[in-house]
């Protein structure tokens, strides 16, 4: 009977499986396409200033144009690039767009901020991670100040040597670093030490529910000083609502990036925002305003 079990839950399995590994070699080999026929693209969501309203940067978002399915979404795929390596190029073509998208910027006359892309753990397992960076800086010859590096917890963790001597050598050339999704991972303070950051952002489990939830506001707050102490500027992330924008500005957040003042914007868009100088309502909203 446990034979007949055992072979029963053997052929419910195997095709389920058989099926999801055709599945994800399908997408592995439409990414490797994707790449080389230029459909992914990258949005840009403004972050603003919590004391004037003002954008004071942007973070580069990975999409997948797809002919036929449209606009998807990193999570739809973030992993398998991960997974099958991919990111290393992808991401380098990354690197590579939003210098060249800086530059345009600055040749339209606009006035620059800093543009923040995100890194996997993959790449940092790349020995040369720091050095391709440092060519596509070269060559494209943006100030290194308006480009910005966004890395989770779990990166440090997982590659915390390469990670750190990546991290000091991407420091050297004036890129800025920024810790991603703040309080999520196996958060250590040890890692604020440790690696030289510029920036915390909150992650937006914190925010959802911060004007309710007490728990959750004494963590913002204690993760704003805590940022504030260490010398640190602190993002929060996902504000969707006016209560929790309201809450961030009285607690001392310097910048905040969320649906509230703008989703991630396709190219023209992000460029109009910078040409029409697109700025968060500062203040308490009467029935006047
Ligand atoms: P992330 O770096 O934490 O990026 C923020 C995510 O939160 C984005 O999702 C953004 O669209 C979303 N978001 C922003 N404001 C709000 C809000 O108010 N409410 C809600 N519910 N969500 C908000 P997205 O674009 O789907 O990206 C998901 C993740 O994919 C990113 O999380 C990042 O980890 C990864 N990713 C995106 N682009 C790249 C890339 O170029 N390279 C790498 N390695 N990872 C990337
Ligand atoms: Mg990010
Ligand atoms: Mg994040
Ligand atoms: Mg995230």
């Amino acid at each position: 009977q446990a034979k007949e079990q055992g072979r029963a839950i053997y052929q419910f399995y195997l095709p389920q499986m058989n099926e999801r590994a055709v599945a994800r070699l399908k997408i592995e080999t439409q990414l490797r396409g994707a790449l080389a026929r230029r459909e992914f693209v990258l949005h840009y969501q403004p972050k603003a200033s919590l004391t004037s309203g003002e954008i004071t940067g942007f973070e580069a978002l990975l999409r997948w144009q797809h002919p036929a399915h449209g606009l998807v979404p990193p999570l739809k795929f973030i992993s398998v690039l991960e997974d099958t390596g991919l990111i290393v190029s992808v991401g380098e073509w990354v690197v590579r767009t939003v210098c060249d998208q800086l530059n345009k910027w600055q040749s339209q006359g606009l006035v620059l901020h800093p543009v923040s892309v995100n890194l996997s753990a993959r790449q940092f397992q790349q020995q040369d991670l720091d050095s391709v960076i440092g060519k596509t800086l070269e060559m494209t010859a943006i100030d290194p100040h308006f480009l910005e590096f966004e890395l989770t917890e779990s990166v440090l963790m997982k590659e915390a040597e390469a990670a750190a001597n990546a991290l000091q050598n991407l420091k050297a050339f004036g890129v800025k670093i920024s810790m991603d999704d703040f309080g999520t991972g196996y958060s250590s303070l040890a890692y604020l030490k440790r690696f030289p950051l510029d920036t915390l952002k909150i992650d937006r489990a914190f925010i959802r529910d911060v004007t309710t939830d007490l728990d959750d506001a004494a963590i913002a707050v204690a993760m704003i000083k805590l940022a504030h102490s260490l010398g640190l500027k602190v993002v929060a992330e996902g504000v969707e609502t006016r209560a929790q924008l309201d809450f961030l500005i009285e607690n001392g957040c310097d910048e905040m990036q969320g649906y509230y003042f703008s989703q991630p914007l396709p190219l023209e868009r992000a460029s109009q925002a910078l040409i029409q100088g697109y700025r968060l309502p500062m203040g308490i909203q009467t029935m006047n305003d």
